[in-house]
């Protein structure tokens, strides 16, 4: 071998191993990510024969990723459902009011552009230097739903994810006194549409991954000008810093989200407390009171010690 063909060998055989790494991680996103959405829709019973499911696409990886998996359930699903993607052009400055279209026609998907000039209402309503994002989502609604309706859509289709619907959680309790997230399948509050949120399992990584590796042409999310919300910032990092330090907990919060005991906790309205009453059967699975709770499951809880006592968190 001359020392032009050595040289040439070494640069492209790590490349290849590179790609051939890439391949196989790119399918494994790709299961998991459809595993993830394929189970929501199932849990939820989201989509139904006959469905015409509206995704609503803002330019975003979630939206963007949204769109691609529900393609592909499509394609794979024993149901038949159509799509329609749509996007709601609020005219904001510097909006690449091509790029959607552009896309769209390139995976041929029946889409529809909406063109509502919502920047302007919002900013001369809206005093300067007061927050705009309540207004404007509120005439994004109203304007989706008339959409919906036009399009006759039975689904409408959000890219919520994981850890949008954790966040929500924490701002709920931290800032609203409540104990609520976002409901994955919802009515909306005009009571005439079913809201969906397919990427309710997904993780917000794995999302990112999958725009990354599928190059979806990202349209930027802050052309409006406005800040973004300080407060979901904030409780991102929080659950980020958590993920890092204490491998499982983000898991662990979220499936609690669907193993809730009202009777544990003191929503009156929830449990009926006030009318409790010792009923004289033994319940082995019943709450026994006097002793401390026990977390045996280290996957639920892995901060345990031999003696069944819970272990103070690490720094
Ligand atoms: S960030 Fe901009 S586009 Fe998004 S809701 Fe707020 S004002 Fe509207």
């Amino acid at each position: 071998m001359t020392t032009l063909q050595a040289t040439t060998t070494a640069t492209i055989a790590p490349t290849a191993r590179q790609a051939e790494r890439t391949r196989i991680e790119g399918n494994k996103l790709a299961k998991r990510l459809r595993r993830d959405v394929g189970q929501a829709v199932a849990d939820f019973n989201m989509i139904g024969d006959g469905d015409r499911v509206m995704v609503c696409l803002s330019g975003g990886k979630d939206s963007y990723a949204l769109l691609d998996i529900l393609r592909y359930l499509q394609a794979h699903a024993p149901i038949r459902f159509s799509i329609v993607a749509v996007n709601l052009d609020q005219k904001q400055p510097g909006f690449p009011e091509h790029v959607l279209p552009g896309y769209l026609r390139s995976i041929g998907v029946d889409f529809h552009i909406e063109e509502q000039d919502t920047y302007s209402i919002v900013k001369r309503v809206v005093p300067e230097g007061k927050t705009t994002c309540s207004l404007c989502s509120r005439l994004r609604r109203g304007i989706l739903y008339r959409v919906a309706d036009e399009l006759g859509a039975t689904r409408i289709a959000l890219g919520h994810h994981r850890d949008d619907i954790l966040e929500t959680l924490f701002l709920n309790m931290f800032f609203g006194s409540k104990i609520k997230a976002m409901p994955p399948k919802l009515v909306s509050d005009d009571g005439r549409h079913i809201v969906i949120r397919p990427l309710a399992y997904c993780r917000e990584s794995d999302l990112a991954a999958w725009a990354e590796l599928q190059q979806f042409p990202i349209i930027p999310c802050n052309l409006c000008g406005s800040q973004e919300n300080m407060q979901r910032q904030n409780v991102k990092a929080m659950l980020q810093d958590w993920d890092k330090r204490f491998p499982g907990r983000i898991k662990n919060l979220f499936r609690s989200l669907s193993r809730v005991v009202p009777s544990h906790l003191m929503d009156r309205d929830l449990h009926d407390f006030h009318h409790l009453e010792a009923t004289g059967v033994p319940n082995p699975e019943g709450d026994k009171a006097f002793d401390p709770e026990t977390f045996t499951d280290p996957a639920i809880f892995p901060l345990i010690t031999e003696d069944g006592c819970t272990a103070s968190e690490p720094g």
